[in-house]
C-alpha cells in the first residue's frame, strides 16, 4: 500500500487526491477546516460516478475501487501515517504555506518527498522554514488537473536530482505529463508564457486594433488549435522546408522586428482596464450564473479534447 497524503481539499486538492487514486495509490486527504475533506470525499464520489459513466475515467480501477482508495482525515499527524508523498493544496498565501510545511517537516521522516501546488510562489519562499529542503518541490498543476495533464516541477536550489526524478516518475505513473524547471523563476514556465499572451493581447485591445471577441477567437481558432497537439518550437520547425534554422533565417528578422514594435507592459488598471473589462461584460455578463455555464461548457471541452489527446 502506497500512501499519498494530500493536503488541503479545495479544487486542487480533490483534482489531485483524483488523479492519484486513478494511479492505484492511498491517498489520504486533510483540510483544517473540520468537516472539509469528508465534503471533498462526497464531491469525489460524484465527480468519479459521472467520469465513469462518461467514459472519462482514468486508470484501470472502476469509480468505486478508486473511492475505496481515498479517506477523509481532520487530524494531520494520522493523514501523514505511512506517506512517501505529500502533495500541499492549502490558500494560495505564503504565510500558510511556510507555516503547513514546518508542520509538515515536524511530522514526517526525512526521506518523505514534500511537494507544493503553488502556482506564483517560488521554492525558496515556500520552503524557506524547513530545515531540509533537499526533499521539496514544486508540482505546479494546471486547473483542471484531471483533464489537463500537464505538471511543472520545480526545484529548491537544494533540492537533491533523485528527488525531482521521483517525482517526474511518480506524476507519469499516475498519467500527468510532468515538465521539469531546471531552476526557479517566477511564474515558472506556464504562468509566464501565458503573462506573455495575455499581455499582448490586452495592448492590441486597448489600443483599438482588435476587439475582445476577436483576439479570444485568433487563439481559440487559429494558433490554439496547433498548440493543443504541438508547442512553439516544433511549430518552427514544421513551418519552414529545411526546419527550425531555415525558419529563423526567413522570419528571425520579422519576429524581432515585430517584438521590438511591442508597447510597454501594461499594469491593468484605470480607464483602459474599464474598457476592455466592459466589452468583455458584453459578452459573457459576470453573474454567477454565466459563469458557471462557461466554465462547465470550458470543462466538457476539455474532457473532450483530453479524450482525442488519448487517441493520438
Ligand atoms: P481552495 O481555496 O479551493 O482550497 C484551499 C483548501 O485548503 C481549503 O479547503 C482550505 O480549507 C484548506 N486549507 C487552508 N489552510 C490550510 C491549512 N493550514 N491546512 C490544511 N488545509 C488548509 O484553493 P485551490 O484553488 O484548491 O488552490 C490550492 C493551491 O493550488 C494554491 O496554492 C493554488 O495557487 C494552487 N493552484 C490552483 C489552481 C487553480 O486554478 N485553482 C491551479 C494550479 C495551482
Amino acid at each position: 500500500m502506497e500512501v499519498i497524503t494530500v493536503v488541503g481539499s479545495g479544487l486542487i486538492g480533490r483534482s489531485w487526491a483524483m488523479v492519484f487514486a486513478s494511479g492505484g495509490y492511498t491517498v489520504k486527504i486533510y483540510d483544517n477546516q473540520p468537516g472539509q475533506s469528508a465534503k471533498a470525499i462526497t464531491e469525489i464520489r460524484k465527480q468519479l460516478e459521472e467520469l465513469e459513466e462518461a467514459h472519462m475515467l482514468r486508470g484501470q480501477l472502476k469509480a468505486s475501487q478508486q473511492l475505496n482508495l481515498i479517506s477523509s482525515h481532520d487530524d494531520l499527524a494520522q493523514a501523514l501515517e505511512g506517506a512517501f508523498f505529500v502533495q500541499e493544496c492549502v490558500f494560495e498565501q505564503l504565510e500558510v504555506k511556510q507555516s503547513i510545511f514546518q508542520d509538515l517537516e515536524r511530522l514526517v521522516g526525512n526521506n518523505v518527498i514534500l511537494s507544493s501546488s503553488t502556482s506564483c510562489l517560488v521554492p525558496s519562499s515556500v520552503f524557506s522554514k524547513v530545515h531540509n529542503k533537499s526533499r521539496c518541490l514544486v508540482s505546479h498543476p494546471v486547473n483542471p488537473p484531471y483533464y489537463v495533464k500537464l505538471v511543472e516541477l520545480v526545484p529548491h536550489p537544494e533540492t537533491v536530482m533523485a528527488v525531482m526524478d521521483a517525482a517526474y516518475a511518480l506524476m507519469t505513473k499516475v498519467g500527468q505529463v510532468p515538465v521539469r524547471l531546471k531552476r526557479e523563476i517566477d511564474g515558472f514556465a506556464v504562468n509566464r508564457v501565458q503573462a506573455a499572451i495575455i499581455s499582448e493581447s490586452w495592448r492590441l485591445v486597448k489600443d483599438d486594433v482588435i476587439s475582445v471577441k476577436d483576439i479570444d477567437l485568433v487563439m481559440s481558432e487559429g494558433l490554439g488549435m496547433r498548440y493543443a497537439f504541438i508547442g512553439p518550437m516544433e511549430t518552427i520547425h514544421l513551418n519552414a522546408p529545411e526546419g527550425m534554422e531555415d525558419y529563423m533565417k526567413r522570419y528571425g528578422e520579422g519576429i524581432t522586428r515585430l517584438l521590438n514594435s511591442f508597447g510597454p507592459t501594461p499594469d491593468f488598471s484605470g480607464e483602459e482596464a474599464k474598457s476592455v473589462i466592459s466589452e468583455m461584460l458584453e459578452l459573457i455578463p459576470n453573474s454567477q450564473q454565466h459563469l458557471s455555464a462557461r466554465k462547465e461548457r470550458r470543462d466538457l471541452l476539455l474532457m473532450s479534447l483530453a479524450k482525442l489527446k488519448k487517441d493520438h
